[in-house]
């Protein structure tokens, strides 16, 4: 039997964190299974200061019963003054209990005499509890450090973590560390698909940026390097900020809330970043229009900002409200858009300044906030989106086909008004 490096004191005792986890674990355990019954009169049994011996019998039937049910939470009490053990008489009884332990594993790998079987059964009870949870100590030890958990139903979800009621199984619990939250990206649950949307638009813009601002001068002037460098920097950090996100607001209520607002912000980032571009492209003679219209989206880029930081704005009541603000952003870009039609004519803005892709983009990102803000198709089907599909999933996709979308359209107004070449004139004039 392989002894922790924590059991030096003869009791496995995990750190605060390794305790959380597993106690977690041990909630989902007992969550289930369909009757609780035994575990609460158990768990009540041993919240009252009791005797050795009563709560000997009660924890005998339990194994007997059901042996999944001793948990982490009840050996923590046989460790506390108030059961009558002092520390060196449980490490005592735990040290014979794992004895006891490779002594019966033995006896039933060789499948012994009944002679043996007959001295166990005369054993004191007491040392069948503390044998029983020594091997659930040492089990739930191995857990913490393979990041085990599993997924639990939404009604067992902490308040701050029940975001969507109409996803029903497949949730990852609290989860407390950072390392178990990146390695839930390999498993299923029900923020996979919300992690991979974003992580792989993240890397796919990082190899798109770092392939364009890799060109030689010649090819693509630093004037285009940095106005598009805007977009892929809004583009980077909402991608980021968002998988970063899903991956590890698990963790805990504080972490939780800090990434909510940065992937709130990074929204707003990517609107402001993708406005440059087309602002510097669409008015590329007119300096006047061009700042007056960046300064009004940064303006109102900051004011989303500033209102994403409010600690309610990511509460499950404001999510049209949250969808509303982004699309108001967006749709702000109307305003240098119908300036555009109206100087250079409808055809002039197809043509030339991609308005049809940009039209696109913003129906793409308008519709994505729209599944987003009326939770579609989980609200019509609630547990069968759990995984896969869910309105939250439809809605990355959306928001990252719109970037692709916009670097389409952006790339297609830089080309025309690079072959128009210079416009000193206009500018003086
Ligand atoms: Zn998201």
């Amino acid at each position: 039997m392989s002894v922790s490096p924590t059991t030096e004191v003869g009791f496995p005792r995990p750190t605060q964190q390794e305790r959380t986890t597993v106690t977690k674990r041990n909630n989902t355990q007992t969550a289930s299974i369909p009757s609780t019954d035994s575990n609460t009169s158990h768990t009540q049994s041993m919240s009252k200061p009791s005797t050795s011996n009563s709560r000997s019998s009660t924890n005998t039937a339990l194994v007997e019963d059901s042996p999944q049910l001793i948990s982490l939470a009840d050996t923590e009490d046989l460790d506390d003054p108030d059961n009558g053990l002092s520390g060196d008489e449980v490490r005592k009884k735990t040290e014979e209990g794992k004895l006891l332990q490779d002594a019966n594993y033995e006896h039933n790998s060789e499948n012994d005499d009944e002679e043996e079987a007959g001295e166990e059964d005369a054993l004191n009870p007491a040392v069948d509890i503390i044998h029983a949870i020594g091997r659930r100590m040492e089990q739930a030890e191995e857990f913490v450090k393979k990041g085990w958990w599993e997924i639990v139903h939404h009604n067992h979800l902490p308040n701050w973590l029940k975001d969507n009621e109409f996803l029903l199984h497949g949730h990852r619990p609290q989860l407390n560390s950072f390392s178990d939250c990146f390695k839930s990206v390999f498993r299923i649950h029900t923020e996979t698909g919300n992690i991979w949307t974003h992580l792989l638009g993240f890397i796919a813009f990082i190899g798109i940026a770092g392939y364009f601002l890799s060109r030689p001068t010649i090819e693509v002037q630093w004037q285009e390097k940095a106005v598009f460098s805007a977009f892929f920097l809004g583009a980077i950090l909402c991608l980021g900020f968002s998988w970063v996100f899903h991956t590890v607001y698990c963790h805990s209520e504080r972490v939780g809330r800090l990434f909510n607002k940065l992937d709130y912000c990074g929204i707003a980032l990517l609107t402001m970043g993708s406005f440059v571009p087309w602002l510097y492209y669409s008015f590329y003679c007119e300096l006047g229009p061009k700042i007056a219209y960046l300064v009004l989206i940064f303006t109102l880029g900051g004011f989303c900002i500033l209102v994403s930081l409010w600690d309610k704005f990511a509460e499950p009541r404001f999510r049209a409200v949250r969808a509303g603000v982004f699309v108001a952003l967006g749709l702000s870009g109307v305003i240098p858009a119908c300036h555009y039609v109206i100087q250079n004519g409808f055809w002039d803005a197809v043509n030339n300044v991609a308005m049809g892709w940009l039209v696109l983009m913003a129906f793409l990102y308008i519709f994505g906030a729209f599944i987003y803000a009326i939770r579609f198709p989980e609200r019509i089907f609630p547990g069968k989106c759990d995984i896969w599909f869910q309105s939250h999933q439809i809605f990355h996709m959306f928001v990252l086909a719109g970037a692709f979308v916009h670097y389409h359209g952006i790339s297609e107004i830089a080309n025309y008004r690079l072959t128009l070449g210079d416009c000193v004139e206009a500018v003086v004039a």
